[in-house]
């Protein structure tokens, strides 16, 4: 292709909110073999909504919510975002708090006061959050977190684990001194077009992947309603690299869509990165690709860009 039709082509890009970092990302899209998807907030809306909490113990329902909400009050994940949301729904509107009127909820939910007072947080990327609340542990994350902490799983709450994972939902354990207390469960939907952008790249002859740091369970069901049949999980954020090197091992180009600081090493490793706009700023300097549109459809207008400003000469 011509230097013009080059520039052409990433204005055309421009025009649909698909920006394109040079001519040489531009060239390599056309050649694309696996397109390797990021699951929350790629494939799904990345708008995590909690919508069961079980608690195991004695201990009452709003004690519950407070003790986990606290312990992900200074979560930057989306689950803990989540987990925070439901909480402080529950505190302000489902207590029999009467004298609070409904213009009074909208000030007081971005008033932390109700939340406990917690130390030596921290976020353990891939697993969940640690901390202490008034002198005892508090855990809030996948089996892995857990088991490694010594936490027995008893059968019932792997029973109920398993029932949401295997409706596609994220299952989050909390344990407190070491006890398991509670499980919560975490939907995001898929993006409307997902599934159809699947399909489509298939009929363009490119396999679509999912990787993601989720759980197996619920990555099968999520990969089953979009249509992904090849999947990778359980990774951790520094693997997801690694698994755009594996599909490039024999020489495919691989592209990597994907919308979270975890995804920065995979948008860099692979061929053609393309970033969600909506991702984190980390992403979008990662990647060769920034999708303004926040629609996976353009995926696909990327790819076929590349193919008709490169087949033109040959
Ligand atoms: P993804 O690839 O889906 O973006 P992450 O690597 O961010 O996944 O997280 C993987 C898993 O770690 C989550 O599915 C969840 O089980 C657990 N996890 C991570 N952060 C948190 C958190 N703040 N609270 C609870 N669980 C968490
Ligand atoms: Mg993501």
């Amino acid at each position: 292709a011509t230097p013009t039709a080059v520039m052409v082509a990433t204005g055309v890009g421009a025009n649909n909110g698909v920006l394109i970092k040079g001519g040489d990302a531009l060239e390599r899209a056309q050649k694309v073999k696996y397109v390797v998807f990021d699951k929350t907030g790629t494939l799904t809306q990345g708008k995590a909504t909690v919508t069961t909490a079980k608690v195991f113990t004695g201990m009452d329902r709003g004690e519950f919510l407070t003790l986990v909400a606290s312990a992900e009050a200074s979560s930057e994940h989306p689950l803990g975002k989540a987990i925070l949301e439901y909480a402080r729904h529950f505190h302000f509107f489902d207590e029999p708090l009467a004298t609070k009127d409904a213009q009074n909820h909208s000030k007081e939910s971005n008033f932390s006061g109700w939340l406990l007072d917690v130390t030596e947080f921290s976020a353990l990327p891939g697993r969940g959050v640690q901390c202490f609340v008034d002198g005892r542990q508090v855990l809030v994350g996948n089996r892995k977190l857990l088991t490694e902490s010594g936490v027995t799983i008893p059968t019932h709450a792997e029973n109920f684990l398993v029932e949401l994972e295997e409706s596609a939902k994220t299952g989050i354990l909390v344990a407190h001194d070491n006890i398991l207390i509670g499980v919560l469960g975490v939907a995001d939907p898929l993006k409307r077009e997902a599934a159809v952008v699947i399909e489509g790249l298939g009929k363009m002859g490119v396999r679509p992947v999912m990787v993601t740091g989720d759980n197996w369970r619920t990555a099968r069901a999520v990969a089953k309603e979009v249509g992904i049949q090849d999947i990778r999980a359980e990774v951790m954020p520094a693997g997801k690299a690694d698994v755009i090197r594996s599909f490039q091992e024999d020489g495919s180009v691989v592209a990597m869509v994907g919308d979270g600081i975890n995804d920065s090493p995979a948008l860099a490793a692979a061929d053609v990165g393309m970033a969600i706009g909506a991702g984190t700023d980390i992403a979008i300097e990662a990647a060769d690709y920034v999708l303004m549109r926040n629609n996976l459809e353009d995926v696909i207008t990327a790819i076929d860009l590349s193919r008709k400003t490169f087949s033109r000469i040959r």
